[in-house]
């Protein structure tokens, strides 16, 4: 395919990682288009009422990667640099991580431009349910299933879960996940990425023989991902010395108490403003040593500027795609020193927990949080111990391999069924 609508960073992103898998998989030049470009792209102008008595248009997508096991699954990211292609791009890094994790989805993402902190509650409100309203004709439980991203929250969800309902003329709590408990959601699934984050962290540290009581941790990103791996990885004995958000960055080696962290951020909705004596340069956190290094915040902050320079024994991808092509031809070299684990493998707690909330929505039967949690290790113990035994075999890095593995079950389920999905 020479021409199409994907374009920017993060998608060329996504393009060079896919063909770097594809050569490795020597999958047809012929099927890759198919397995990289978009299924669908919905565009929408979403009006709505400012405060201030003004009518503002607001622009959002939704991209729905694949179609060929059963209904896409992802997040809706509101901020300020979503276009086409980065939902493109987020796309469909949610079919690799969900085909990882035997999801029975292919990948979507949505979003809007806009920066939802600059929009009183009021406006947040109708927009949310603007957005939605606009996508109700290509959405669907068994369609296209939304969740939380960067920049939305449970209270997003609710508001969509809301006007679909409505329209519908009745309650359909399947049509997105990542809602409250109180509106159809499952417990657990709030702290699920960060949890399982946390979890597989564990499972490296395990695998490298080091102790969580001695280890050090870097978090950045304080968003939802952040803080709940910031304080799994707390609750677990490793010390937490350095935090950032995008207002501010802290780093103490005698570590920072993650629970005043999180205190300080319910009450002013960001880090800064915290402390003053532990104040660093943002953009040196990822290269302070430690045995961790959560980058859990955008994509494309670990770079072939910097990838030499990290000090981490462990690398755990919170965010989706933080580290670039440049980066990962780097740490590739370094793989003997840094143990990579790549976001499609590291950050799925959050869609497998979104997946027991879709199925526990369909069959109006709830679990107990002990077994959301149980059924989440188990999925994320295969695929971890799937994703080292592949790298060894192939000599490839975990990355290639996670993808490698999903690619493939994209790849044989689209030769199953024919040229269709
Ligand atoms: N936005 C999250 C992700 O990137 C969660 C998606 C979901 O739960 O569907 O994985």
């Amino acid at each position: 395919m020479s021409e199409s609508i994907y374009s920017g960073p993060v998608f060329e992103m996504a393009r060079q990682q896919f063909n770097g898998v594809a050569d490795h998989l020597q999958i047809l030049e012929e099927d890759r288009a198919r397995l990289l470009y978009p299924k669908r792209a919905i565009a929408v102008s979403c009006p709505i009422h400012r405060d201030d008595g003004r009518t503002e248009v607001f622009q959002g997508y939704r991209v729905q990667h694949h179609l060929t096991l059963g209904p896409t699954k992802g997040g809706t990211r509101f901020a300020p640099s979503v276009d086409v292609g980065e939902v493109a791009a987020l796309a469909v890094w949610m079919s690799w991580k969900c085909a990882l994790a035997g999801l029975p989805y292919g990948g979507a993402k949505g979003g809007i431009t806009v920066d939802p902190y600059t929009l009183s509650p009021r406006e947040l409100e109708a927009l949310s349910r603007r957005y939605m309203q606009e996508m109700i004709p290509f959405v669907g439980p068994h369609t296209d299933v939304m969740a939380p991203d960067m920049g939305t929250n449970e209270q997003v969800m609710a508001w969509f879960m809301d006007t679909y309902s409505m329209y519908q003329g009745q309650t359909i709590n399947e049509i997105v996940t990542g809602k409250p408990v109180s509106a159809g959601g499952t417990l657990g699934r709030r702290e699920a990425t960060g949890r399982g984050v946390a979890h597989l962290v564990g499972r490296a540290l395990d695998h490298l023989g080091i102790s969580a009581g001695s280890a050090t941790a870097i978090v950045q990103g304080f968003g939802n991902v952040g803080s709940v791996t910031a304080y799994s990885l707390a609750g677990r004995g490793v010390k937490i010395i350095g935090v950032s958000d995008h207002t501010a960055a802290y780093h103490d080696p005698a570590g920072l108490d993650v629970a005043d962290l999180q205190r300080h951020v319910a009450k002013r909705g960001q880090l800064a403003g915290f402390s003053t004596q532990s104040a660093i340069e943002p953009s040196e956190l990822l290269l302070r040593k430690c045995d961790v290094l959560v980058p859990a915040a955008m994509e494309q902050v670990i770079t072939w500027q910097n990838a030499t320079e990290l000090k981490c024994r462990i690398l755990a991808e919170g965010a989706n795609g933080p580290t670039t092509p440049g980066a990962d031809a780097i740490l590739d070299q370094r793989r003997d020193e840094l143990f990579v684990l790549p976001d499609i493998l590291c950050n799925a707690g959050g869609v497998i927990v979104s997946y027991f909330e879709w199925v526990q929505d369909l069959q109006r039967l709830f679990w107990e949080e002990a077994e959301v949690f149980d059924r989440l290790y188990r999925i994320q113990e295969r695929s971890f111990q799937q994703v080292i035994a592949r790298a060894k075999r192939d000599g490839i890095s975990h990355r290639m391999a996670a993808m490698a593995i999903g690619v493939s079950v994209v790849q044989s389920a689209k030769h199953t069924r024919g040229l269709f999905p």
